[in-house]
């Protein structure tokens, strides 16, 4: 039986395990994300110690390289986390376990996880995406993770912003009020002064489903998904989501007849079947394909 090793690398914690799929996980570990090289001594220690595995799968934040063919493939690139810009993350794993491995963005990995064994299953065109610290998706076209050019970087689209309705300059160091400037986790404690998970005011949540449903808007006109998975911390506040699934219809205005833009929207924008576990569990199911 081939054993497998998933890492899901945040920029607070790394999630490891060691198992075969959602029903079948032997070891896991949670590490906080400090150095590079800490951290990865952290997560090949217990790869040595809990294992062995046959091969990796890493999901990462990024930016990152993950073209195979590249000659920095496997590394964290232009990342703006002090200390991490150019790390070489996957081939390090692989030089240090002598085993295979499969590297991709965090969110792609998510996407392949509940592709495999939730609420995307046997669907051919799907999209992850988490709405935590910051915003990032990933999609799965055809069956097939996206990549192309480089990755897709859901959280870095341009969305209307209304200065007079909300004056708040947004975060990203790049774009200033792009999609996750604008509506990530950072976003909220700075424009509110309270963190997500504390925040209870209706106007500020109706702004957050608002600009979260304008995303996603554009994600469903360009992909064309069958099913939007929708995680992260932020997704946690209760009601969320349904508020997002009503500002989605009313955004689309009746323009596609599909019947998931009427009574099927739950089923249409849905949370993780695999829950918070969607990620390290996608991160196995991309060490199948290493
Ligand atoms: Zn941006």
């Amino acid at each position: 039986m081939t054993i497998y090793g998933g890492i899901e690398a945040g920029g607070s914690k790394w999630e490891c395990a060691i198992g075969t799929g959602p029903n079948d996980l032997r070891a896991t570990a949670t590490l906080p994300t400090t150095t590079p090289a800490e951290t990865i001594d952290g997560a090949v220690a217990f790869f040595e110690r809990e294992g062995p595995v046959d091969a990796v799968g890493i999901g990462s934040f990024g930016p990152l390289d993950g073209n195979p063919a590249s000659p920095t493939w496997g590394y964290i690139t232009t990342t703006p986390k002090p200390g991490w810009a150019q790390t070489d993350f996957g081939r390090e794993i692989k030089r240090r376990l002598g085993v295979p491995v499969a590297f991709d963005t965090d969110v792609n990995a998510a996407a392949l996880g509940e592709h495999r064994w939730g609420a995307a299953r046997d669907l051919d065109t799907s999209c992850y995406i988490t709405v935590g610290t910051g915003i990032g998706g990933g999609g799965m076209v055809g069956g097939k993770l996206v990549h192309g050019l480089l990755h897709p970087e859901f959280g870095h689209m341009r969305i209307p912003h209304d200065r007079e309705v909300d004056p708040f300059p947004g975060v990203c160091p790049y774009h200033g009020d792009c999609w996750e400037g604008l509506a990530s986790g950072r976003a909220i404690e700075a424009r509110w002064g309270t963190p997500a998970a504390e925040l209870d005011d209706e106007p500020a949540w109706h702004l957050e489903a608002r600009y979260l449903a304008l995303g996603i808007v554009c994600v469903i006109c360009v992909l064309s998904p069958e099913r939007v998975v929708i995680g992260g911390g932020v997704m946690n506040r209760p009601g969320l989501l349904e508020l997002v699934q009503r500002e989605i219809v009313a955004l689309m205005n009746g323009y596609l007849s599909a019947p998931v833009f009427g009574d099927g929207i739950s089923g249409f924008i849905t949370a993780p079947a695999l829950g918070p576990r969607a990620g390290v569990l996608g991160a196995l199911a991309l060490a199948a394909t290493a």
